[in-house]
């Protein structure tokens, strides 16, 4: 099999009710392709959730990671929340904190115009276990950065015992189709040429975005435009 997140050699091995890929090269964990479901099937689904604003212990849970991230996002900066959901709590708490946020959501906030501008960070929020082609999405994500932008990541990592995976109950929800680890995400930032400055169990990641780029900066020559 293909890894879906770095296209490396994938070996399968099974659970108790479902078949998993495990890349030798990255170690991304994913589900056997006819295990993800159906868009129809994957909105109904979250069309269950219940997340509300106004549960302190659903906030709370966000707080914990919005503070560790926030720090790497510049004040005041554009955030787009990818994957926003029915509703879009950590976005609403992100703008209560100072960021200019923007929201898309395939299901509940469709469009397109997020793809045409820069952002100082990306918010992938509880997504990315979500995601069927997580390769392509992820270096699509990084493209939308400015120079210094943050690509803010929460997904839980997976344990690395068979047994304990077997019965890790994240895996159990039908539209958590792929799984990171965090030596995977830190494998990713090098791929898409990010710097991960926060690889934090169990589920928080931060992956920034070189200020310098470009050849002129690569080969330590100013570009012109700073000689003045
Ligand atoms: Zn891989």
């Amino acid at each position: 099999m293909q890894c879906r997140l770095c296209g490396g050699v994938a070996v399968s091995f099974t659970t108790r009710d479902a078949e998993y890929d495990e890349c030798v090269d990255c170690g991304y964990i994913g589900i056997e392709h006819g295990r993800i479901p159906e868009p129809s099937a994957e909105e109904a689904r979250y069309r269950l959730h219940r997340n509300s604003f106004d549960d302190p212990v659903y906030r709370a849970w966000i707080d914990q990671y919005l503070d560790v991230a926030a720090p790497y996002i510049a004040p005041g900066g554009s955030v787009l929340d990818f994957g926003s959901g029915p509703e879009p709590v950590p976005a609403r708490m992100m703008s209560e904190r100072g960021f200019r946020m923007c929201i898309h959501d395939p299901f509940f906030a469709p469009g397109d115009s997020w793809r045409s501008r820069e952002w100082d960070a990306i918010l992938v929020h509880e997504v990315a276990e979500h995601l069927s082609l997580p390769g392509e999405i992820m270096a699509m994500l990084a493209g939308l950065l400015v120079p210094g932008g943050a690509l803010c990541i929460r997904t839980r990592f997976p344990p690395a015992d068979r047994k304990a995976f077997d019965r890790w109950a994240y895996r159990m929800d039908s539209t958590h189709v792929g799984f990171f680890p965090e030596r995977c995400l830190g494998l990713l930032a090098a791929r898409l040429g990010l710097e991960p400055a926060l690889l934090e169990s169990p589920d928080r990641a931060v992956l920034l975005k070189p200020r310098g780029h470009g050849m002129a900066f690569k080969q330590g020559k100013e570009p012109d435009i700073l000689k003045r």
